[in-house]
């Protein structure tokens, strides 16, 4: 059987999305049951754990954080459950010796509140990798390429962040108007990652004073990288679902 898994990057936006039935959860419930084999492993990488150096959780049964303020009730209740993978944690670190391991992290919001639509019975064993907030961008795609050994062993890599992500532009207007900066950023990287032209990628900056507005902190956008990274020159790319508004892009996608 066929064990080699996909690379996914997902864009999360709203915590509250863990609790919506929409057009975007329901891409994600539908992209889940796509997968055959389903991946004996997921790796996420989460633009909501920023360190300083990059760590593997090697938790047995990673916790679900609950990493916001002010949301309903409802969704500090949530919790998302699956096993950890303390052994798929350690063949990160033989592949990236430089590593060290976080036996505490659980799951942030940016992996739970996807995973939850994605695979909705959390049977299957979840771990996380932080991002070197400090690192520059091409550091996210060399270590992606040490990961991609991953997939032939069925484990599943996600990126979860948004393309285009500017907050602040999001809280200003009530009618979440969207931005034709975000419209255009977002379609910019989308022509890149058709093209293959990933290069671009790392150099926002040939987007114009857009990319400004659209990636103000690159928090968000980091994930892509290593999804990026994690693919093979050449794979077959799906966008999962797309959509822009306010200052936020939801575009999602499947390499391989
Ligand atoms: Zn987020």
């Amino acid at each position: 059987m066929q064990q080699r898994q996909p690379v996914l990057f997902i864009g999360h936006g709203d915590p509250m999305n863990a609790l919506r039935d929409n057009p975007f959860t329901q891409s994600l419930s539908a992209l889940g049951r796509s997968l055959d084999p389903l991946p004996k492993a997921i790796l996420v990488v989460s633009a909501h754990w920023l360190t300083r150096g990059t760590w593997v959780a090697d938790t047995a049964q990673p916790e679900t954080i609950h990493d916001f303020g002010g949301f309903p009730d409802e969704l500090y209740r949530v919790v998302y459950a699956p096993p950890g993978s303390p052994e798929t944690a350690r063949r990160v670190q033989t592949l990236l010796p430089e590593i060290g391991s976080d036996p505490e992290w659980g799951l942030d919001h940016g992996a739970w509140s996807v995973l939850l639509h994605l695979f909705p019975r959390a049977q299957i064993p979840v771990f996380q990798l932080s991002i070197d907030y400090h690192a520059p961008l091409g550091r996210h795609v060399e270590i992606g390429k040490n990961l991609a050994q991953l997939r032939q062993d069925g484990v599943l890599i996600v990126g979860s962040g948004n393309i285009v992500h500017n907050l602040q532009a999001f809280f200003s207007q009530p009618s979440h108007k969207t931005f034709p900066w975000a419209v255009e950023v977002d379609a910019w990287v989308a022509d890149r990652l058709e093209s293959g032209n990933f290069d671009d990628l790392l150099s926002l900056e040939k987007a114009g004073s857009s990319a400004r507005l659209s990636v103000p902190t690159p928090d968000h956008y980091i994930p892509l990288l290593y999804t990026l990274g994690a693919s093979d020159p050449g794979e077959p790319l799906e966008f999962t679902y797309q959509e822009v508004f306010s200052g936020l892009s939801m575009r999602c996608l499947k390499l391989g």
